[in-house]
C-alpha cells in the first residue's frame, strides 16, 4: 500500500501560488547552461524567426537557476549568426 499525500493546507497553497506568481522570469524559455542558450540563440538568428535581431546576449537567471536569452547588450560577448561569443570563438 502507498500513503496518499497529505493535501495541501490553505496557507500551503497561498504560499504556492505566491511563488509562481512573482516568479520573474521574463522569457518563457530557460536553458540548462550557458552553452545550450548561446546555441539556441545563435540558431534563433539564423533561423530569422520572431524578429530576431543581429545579436543576443545570454544571461544566467536566478528565479529558475536556468539561462535565458535577451534582446538587451549586457557585459558579456554577444551571440550572433556565425559565433557564439562574438570576439571570442
Ligand atoms: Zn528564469
Amino acid at each position: 500500500m502507498i500513503a496518499a499525500p497529505a493535501p495541501e493546507t490553505p496557507l500551503q497553497a497561498l504560499r504556492r501560488h505566491i511563488r509562481e506568481m512573482t516568479r520573474s522570469c521574463p522569457a518563457k524559455r530557460s536553458y540548462g547552461c550557458e552553452t545550450a542558450v548561446r546555441s539556441a540563440a545563435r540558431y534563433a538568428i539564423q533561423s530569422g524567426r520572431q524578429n530576431c535581431p543581429a545579436r543576443l546576449w545570454v544571461y544566467p537567471c536566478a528565479s529558475c537557476r536556468g539561462w535565458h536569452m535577451t534582446k538587451r547588450a549586457n557585459r558579456d560577448p554577444a551571440v550572433t549568426a556565425a559565433q557564439i561569443r562574438e570576439g571570442i570563438a
